[in-house]
């Protein structure tokens, strides 16, 4: 198909239905298909192992990520597991040092269990992940940027290394979305996402997707998807597809109100650092430019203590105090004392994630109510610091 992204985003996959023309694919609501005779069916026998609307999705997002499998999943973290079942115990995995934690549990807490080794390493310089090679490395695990940080990884660069080693490169590519970068083009040969986030874009639904553009591995997670069963019902792959239609117009309205709240936040002496790869302050600048088709819509940025933060959590009205990103409507939260709160203080500290940080994820909201919301934030910050310095 020789469609562009935002075409593939509305019609990949996703014919006309044939028996009344339904211009979308209709939600199969069912766990079995009437079979013809013994051994003869029309392609599909159980909804475990292939679900018409759970195709359309998988192809659709499979086109979208340049690769020639996709697969759903019930949730990211089942789709992160099922990338880990291509390993064997003894094989070897580097890591970045500053993941997602649901995903550094999984591997640190479930999957080392089972006999497989992982080391992690800052992955801004590529160096280091060369030197945390070993013989029996199968796998880099890579994700750009990072959260909350906001650091990067040169995918090409881990891409070399990969292909040098014999290892996949798997990249979580769940805070920039197809639409804005593409690691199989840039040497990964797995793909994976949380499309609880940006894919799913509206915060209704859980789920995960896989793309590879390798057969091997295709072979492996289609085995694995089916004989562990983490799947996504065809209600939540029919929100999904719905979710993937606009998202190249979702995504160029989150990196523009993104890009002007982290100017208007570096322009505000309220604030310690602003974490936002399209800043051209920000170290990664070219890099970013480089590798990412837009910069995204979250930002992190320090407020200087644990108070500040506080007051400012509790003083915004439009953007909402909660855990996850992605989604239309604008978000903020306390990585510390939420998503972070078990990672050990000497390695937040290491990695910059102080008690005065907090991270925006920027919706489509008309960004000037955006900003008025965080001015008025910023105002409570300073009232409750004037209040302390009378008393
Ligand atoms: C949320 C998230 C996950 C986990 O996805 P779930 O859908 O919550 O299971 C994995 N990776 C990243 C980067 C995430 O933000």
């Amino acid at each position: 198909m020789t469609w562009k992204f935002s075409t593939k985003a509305i019609h990949a996959g996703q014919e006309p239905e044939e028996v009344t023309g339904s211009v979308n694919v209709p939600i199969f609501q069912t766990s079995t298909y009437a079979q013809q005779g013994i051994g003869n069916h029309k392609g599909w026998d159980y909804s475990r192992s292939i679900n018409p609307t759970r195709t359309a999705l998988e192809v659709c997002i499979a086109e979208l990520e340049g690769g020639t499998s996709g697969f759903a999943f019930a949730s990211g973290m089942s789709a992160i597991d099922a990338v880990m079942r291509l390993l064997n115990p003894g094989d070897h995995v580097v890591a970045g040092d500053d993941m997602y934690g649901g995903s550094f549990r999984l591997f640190d807490k479930v999957i080392r269990r089972y006999g497989m080794e992982f080391t992690y390493v800052d992955f801004t310089e590529a160096d280091n992940i060369q030197a945390a090679l070993r013989e029996n490395t199968r796998m880099i695990y890579a994700e750009t940027p990072t959260n909350p940080m906001m650091k990067l990884c040169d995918l090409q660069a881990i891409g070399g290394i990969a292909r040098d080693t014999n290892a996949v490169l798997v990249v979580d590519n769940t805070f920039m979305s197809p639409y804005l970068q593409q690691p199989l083009d840039l040497g990964a040969s797995i793909v994976l996402h949380s499309s609880t986030k940006y894919i799913g874009g509206h915060s209704d639904l859980i789920g995960g997707l896989v793309v590879t553009n390798n057969d091997e591995v295709a072979e492996s997670i289609a085995f694995h998807q089916n004989s562990c069963g983490a799947v996504p019902g065809p209600f939540d792959c029919s929100l999904t597809l719905r979710s993937l239609k606009t998202l190249p117009v979702r995504m160029d309205r989150h990196c523009s109100n993104a890009m002007k709240i982290a100017e208007y936040l570096s322009d505000n002496h309220e604030l310690k650092t602003v974490n936002y790869p399209g800043l051209a302050s920000f170290p990664q600048y070219e890099l970013a430019k480089k590798q990412m088709g837009g910069f995204g819509g979250i930002i992190s940025a320090d407020l200087g203590s644990y108070k500040r933060a506080a007051a400012f959590c509790e003083s915004v009205k439009l953007f909402l105090f909660a855990e996850s990103l992605g989604g239309v409507e604008s978000l903020l939260c306390h990585p510390v004392s939420m998503t972070h709160g078990s990672v050990p203080p000497k390695v937040r500290q290491r990695l910059g994630i102080t008690d005065g940080l907090v991270r925006f994820s920027v919706g489509i909201e008309d960004v000037e109510d955006l900003i008025a919301d965080i001015d008025s934030a910023l105002e409570a910050v300073r009232a409750v610091e004037t209040s302390e310095a009378v008393a």
